[in-house]
């Protein structure tokens, strides 16, 4: 008897009942050897008064199962409530969320019939990390935080992805002509990681000219991996060229839990009629079988469900004259797949997965950074001010300078306005005093005594930003022009 795996599910709401008993009905006809566990989740948990919309039962299943499969969930509207999605990310450490977009031409309309994509997007990182801070009245910041532990994982789960996928091409989606630092780091591990998988071709675009390019030409894509908010958009994109948001499923992968899901939501509108397509959660469960190691189940229903495609037979949301030949409802869909477990598609590609475990430990092993020699060399202190001109803030805040620390240079939502600034700068209230260390570097108690001296002096500072060289390097960016 071989092994049974025991794995969450969540039914979810809306539409996410009826797909989820037509996916559990498949795999169970196709020889799954799963336990499952199944715990509520979702709106009725969140009425409950739980803001994640699990509850602790639901935790402790997932923490000890370490799979979930989730149906879609109808996010709350209400104030304090999380998305479940995002919260089961960050908690559960799911740092890869792994989306195929395939075209299933002819069968299913498309206007990229070659198109068959994978978007690997980083999931916990980037502006998603949620710091945000309101500084002025008219100032808000969200804070980007781009690690290298967390940029390498990612695009080695990628070109591990690839190599294990029989993959030819991996390109990296970042925006590195504005953001050089952390979109820089992001691209630099990519290409340092690439040299070590010699057999794919790897290469990057700017990632609002790659978007495009996808929309145009999605076949000139293989496997794409970007930071987590280009990813989010990018992501969707690609799912909608491929002909429904009903098709596609995702997994969100983690060293030790990972969850699958469809990768729409809920359809409220429809849910409860019979018709919706069970697709998206199915080819998650295929993705879910294959994490397990039951890749030999994943390939039977992922050739019946193919099959099922070829033979014309689909739900309301893909179903097209000419193309189709029997519109079904849901239960219907899914007992046509299970009538072709067994059969492989006769146009289409079969596909065939290894029944081998994947493995997501040990993607960290970039060589060991050699701390590098950290030198405090000046200061930005950010504050409020409604005063005058730049000029004004300048004559206020400059004789504040310390022994150890002279004002620089003052700007505006990033752009230079002191000294020599260009008076058609628009400014707000929101001001970056940029101090300098008079000669070699300062220590941490020289940014006190400046912070004090503005203290005394009324200046309403709300937030400052250590300036430190790395091996001599500057760590920050410069004020625009
Ligand atoms: P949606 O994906 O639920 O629906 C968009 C459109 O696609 C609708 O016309 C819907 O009828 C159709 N559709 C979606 N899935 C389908 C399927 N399987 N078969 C046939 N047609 C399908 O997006 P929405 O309407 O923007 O969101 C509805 C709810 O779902 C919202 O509360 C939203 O927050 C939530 N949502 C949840 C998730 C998730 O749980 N992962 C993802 C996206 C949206």
């Amino acid at each position: 008897m071989r092994d049974i795996t025991p794995v969450t599910v969540a039914r979810g709401d809306g539409i996410g009942p009826e797909i989820t008993d037509a996916v559990l009905y498949v795999m169970n006809a196709a020889g799954a050897r799963l336990k499952v566990e199944e715990v509520p989740a979702g709106e009725a948990v969140y009425k409950r008064g739980h803001p994640g919309g699990l509850d602790a039962a639901g935790w402790g299943s997932i923490r000890r199962t370490r799979v979930f499969l989730k149906g879609p969930i109808t996010m709350p509207q209400g104030y304090g409530n999380k998305s479940l999605n995002v919260v089961a990310r960050t908690t559960l450490g799911l740092f890869a969320n792994v989306r195929p977009c395939v075209s299933y031409h002819p069968y299913v309309r498309t206007r990229h019939p070659r198109m068959d994509v994978v978007i690997i997007r980083e999931n916990e990182e980037d502006l998603y990390a949620g710091i945000e801070h309101r500084q002025t009245d008219d100032v808000i910041q969200s804070v980007k935080l781009i690690s290298r532990p967390g940029s390498e994982r990612i695009v080695r789960y990628a070109f591990d992805f690839a190599r294990s996928n029989h993959r030819q091409k991996v390109t990296a989606f970042v925006k590195d002509n504005v953001m050089k630092m952390t979109d820089g780091l992001f691209l630099k591990i990519f290409y340092e990681i690439a040299a070590d998988y010699p057999e794919i071709k790897a290469d990057h675009m700017i990632v609002d000219i790659g978007a495009a390019r996808l929309a145009d030409q999605p076949e000139r894509f293989d496997v794409i991996v970007t930071l987590n908010l280009y990813g989010d958009i990018v992501s969707d994109i690609a799912a909608q060229l491929t002909g429904s948001v009903g098709l596609a499923g995702s997994a969100n992968i983690g060293e030790t839990c990972a969850m699958f899901e469809a990768i729409h939501g809920s359809a409220p509108m429809i849910a409860g009629q019979g018709i919706a397509n069970p697709s998206g959660l199915l080819m998650a469960a295929v993705m879910m079988l294959v994490h397990i190691g039951q890749g030999d189940i994943a390939a039977r229903i992922h050739n019946a469900w193919l099959k099922t495609i070829e033979d014309g037979i689909h739900t309301a949301d893909i179903y097209a004259r000419g193309l189709g030949r029997v519109r079904a409802g849901t239960n219907a869909f899914a007992e046509a797949v299970v009538e072709r477990l067994g059969q492989t598609p006769v146009t289409m590609p079969p596909v065939g997965y290894s029944t081998m475990r994947p493995a997501y430990d040990g993607l960290n092993r970039l060589a060991p950074r050699v701390r590098a020699l950290k030198e405090l060399v000046g200061v930005d202190v950010f504050l409020q001010w409604s005063g005058g001109l730049p000029d004004d803030l300048a004559e206020l805040v400059l004789p504040l300078s310390t022994e150890a620390l002279t004002l620089a240079s003052i700007s505006n939502r990033s752009q230079r306005v002191w000294p020599d600034g260009n008076a058609d700068v628009f400014c707000t209230d929101h001001w970056r005093c940029r101090f300098l260390a008079n000669g070699g570097p300062v220590q941490h108690g020289a940014i006190v005594e400046l912070l004090g001296r503005l203290a005394e002096a009324g200046i309403d500072f709300t937030q400052t930003e250590n300036l430190c060289n790395f091996d001599g390097k500057a760590g920050f960016s410069s004020p625009g022009q």
